[in-house]
Order: C-alpha cells, then sequence, then structure tokens
C-alpha cells in the first residue's frame, strides 16, 4: 500500500484526486493521511466525498473513511470498468473536479463510458465549463480518445444545480503531446455569461474588455442564461492559437464590481500574451497527469505554480517517467519522458 501524506505540497484537494486518479489507473492501493490538511477545513468535503466514490465505484474498489470530514482514506482499486453512471454532487460541488478524478482511468477503460455529474459547473478554483470544452477536452482528444462534454444545465456557486454529460470513447494507449510553442493566434473571443444577473453587469465587462485589450466587437459576446437555478456571472476570454485555445477567466461575487472581475481576467490573459508560452497556468497543472501516463510529451508555460510541482510530486510516486521543468527567465519547459 503506497502511503500519501495529505499535507504535501500545496496539500489541498488537488493531492486527494491525483492520488485517487493515479490509484485507479495504475491499480496501486493507497493510504493517504492529513487529507486537505493545509485548508481551513480540512478533510473531506461534499465535492472531494463524491470524486472518491466515484472512483471506487468505477474501479470496484475496497474504500475506508469516505466520510464527510475524514482525514484519512484507503483505497484498494480493483478492475475498472466502463460503463454508464450518474454522480451528484448535491450541492455546488465542482463536477468538473469529479471529472477531473474519474476521466484518467476511463480514457484507456475497456469500453465506452457515460457520465452524467450533477452539481456546479463554472465554480471559482476549478476548472470551468468553457474552460474544460474548449481547453482541455480537444487536447486530451489529440492524446487519441474521444471525448465530448455537453452543458445540460449551468450550475453556479452557491445555489448548483448544473448538470454535465460526458461521453468517453477511450484509446488502447494514451499518445503524448508537444506544446512547446503556441504559434499565431488565430482567433479571439469574450464571452460575459450571465445567468439571473442583469445584463449592464455583462455589458460593463465587455466594455472593459474592449477598452483594456482592443478587442472588436465583433468578438464580444454576451449570453444569457435562463435555465440556471441561482444567479451567477463569469467573464470567459479565449484565445486560439495554431496550437490550442486557452480560456481564462473572472468569476463574478457578490460585491466585486463587474469591471473588477472583467480585469482580473484580462491580466491573466495579458500575462499569457505577454510571453510566447503555449500552456497558461490551469492547463500546466491539469495536462501533466494525461502527460505522464502518455509516458511522453513538452509543452512552455509560466514558471510552474505550487499546485503544479505538487501535481508533479505526485505523479512520481506511481508513473516511474522522468519529468523535468527546466526554467529560463519566465518561461518554463516541461519535459515527460525523452519529450
Ligand atoms: P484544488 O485547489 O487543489 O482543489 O485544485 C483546483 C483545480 O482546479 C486545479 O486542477 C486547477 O488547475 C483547476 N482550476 C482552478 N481555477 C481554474 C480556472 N480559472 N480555470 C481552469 N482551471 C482552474
Amino acid at each position: 500500500m503506497l502511503n500519501i501524506d495529505g499535507a504535501f505540497g500545496e496539500g489541498g484537494g488537488q493531492v486527494l484526486r491525483s492520488a485517487v486518479a493515479l490509484s485507479m489507473v495504475t491499480g496501486t492501493p493507497i493510504r493517504i493521511e492529513n487529507i486537505r490538511a493545509g485548508r481551513r477545513k480540512p478533510g473531506l468535503m461534499r465535492q472531494h466525498l463524491t470524486a472518491v466514490k466515484a472512483a471506487a465505484q468505477i474501479c470496484n474498489a475496497r474504500l475506508q473513511g469516505d466520510h464527510i470530514k475524514s482525514t484519512c482514506l484507503e483505497l484498494e482499486p480493483g478492475e475498472v470498468t466502463a460503463g454508464n453512471y450518474h454522480f451528484a454532487v448535491g450541492t455546488a460541488g465542482s463536477t468538473t473536479l469529479v471529472l477531473q478524478t474519474v476521466l484518467p482511468a476511463l480514457l484507456t477503460a475497456p469500453g465506452s463510458s457515460t457520465l452524467v455529474l450533477d452539481g456546479g459547473t463554472h465554480n471559482p478554483m476549478a476548472p470551468p465549463f468553457p474552460f474544460l470544452a474548449e481547453s482541455f477536452v480537444p487536447l486530451i482528444n489529440r492524446m487519441g480518445p474521444e471525448v465530448t462534454v455537453t452543458l445540460e444545465r449551468p450550475g453556479f456557486y452557491p445555489a448548483g444545480g448544473g448538470r454535465l454529460r460526458v461521453e468517453i470513447s477511450p484509446c488502447e494507449k494514451l499518445r503524448g503531446l508537444e506544446l512547446r510553442e503556441r504559434g499565431k493566434i488565430l482567433s479571439r473571443k469574450a464571452t460575459a455569461l450571465v445567468a439571473r444577473v442583469p445584463r449592464h453587469v455583462g455589458e460593463r465587462e465587455l466594455r472593459l474588455v474592449q477598452k483594456k485589450m482592443g478587442w472588436m466587437p465583433s468578438e464580444l459576446h454576451l449570453e444569457e442564461i435562463n435555465n440556471a437555478l441561482g444567479p451567477g456571472n463569469i467573464l470567459v476570454l479565449q484565445v486560439g492559437s495554431e496550437q490550442l485555445t486557452e480560456t481564462f477567466i473572472g468569476f463574478g461575487e457578490i460585491g466585486v464590481r463587474a469591471e473588477t472581475v472583467a480585469l482580473r481576467a484580462v491580466r491573466q490573459l495579458r500575462r499569457y500574451l505577454r510571453t510566447q508560452v503555449a500552456v497558461g497556468e490551469y492547463l500546466a497543472d491539469q495536462l501533466l497527469l494525461p502527460l505522464a501516463l502518455a509516458g511522453s510529451g513538452s509543452f512552455t508555460s509560466h514558471p510552474l505554480s505550487r499546485h503544479a510541482m505538487t501535481q508533479v510530486e505526485i505523479i512520481r510516486k506511481f508513473v516511474d517517467v522522468p519529468i523535468e521543468v527546466e526554467r529560463s527567465g519566465s518561461v518554463a519547459v516541461v519535459t515527460v519522458g525523452s519529450g
């Protein structure tokens, strides 16, 4: 049994999710202690518990310590079983983080799967749906599998009530990805999503993007969402390059002005555009695991976050593949395997 200290590195949910994902794929039994010890409310929250239970169901695992606030968990995985699954986080907990936990195993499972995930779909501190659909999934599909994600109903924090459908046609073995250069920027799109929030909030966010970035009116879109359970607003900035689409998000919050929300997204976008890196901060930590499973690949990114470095360390515990991170000024070059 592999022992993992959940307090390790950035000590959050990522340690748990990655360890569980890697346990499923590699068939390694794990015991994780000090789960989320680095967080204000340590232990398993609804979203983590749903992810762990979903993982156990999919790989027919023996599971111990699977209750709310638990800080110690044991998982002994069995065989990964493709199929149709429905998991409900219950609250506005992130469906995309549940997906992050179980997707790696299903990408190479012996058969197709359909997942229906209920909960939040546009949560702060998680991959929001537009990022998943337009940045992450297209890259995964270039690695061999065919994944489609459909937003059946959006779920914003705190009301939740969203639904995500994921169809997965697996491949035998993941292929690596080379993302050292992003190439020319070919498209730009700003989308302000407003759900039960006045239109002017979205209009002001888009005006700020126009003012700060000089984007054309044809590149600015306001989408009013009518089927959300509760209020929500996010600004989605996307740039499509020859190699990939990157997505930067400003999350609307009560008490935060629309202009400030927009500025937060603009700052992330500017940081990306200032350098020639291919992969932004969040894609970097999310690509490490699939690339390690593929056994090869490389990308350029910003200097890796603590999150991403923790990810590297966790992966090294399960998969015997070299991961090198070289930094030169404001650029990091990550090489997995021999590149
Ligand atoms: P943790 O904070 O440990 O629960 O992990 C958060 C996860 O959500 C990581 O995989 C991040 O890459 C991802 N994430 C957080 N914010 C964003 C964002 N704005 N866009 C895309 N992914 C995000």
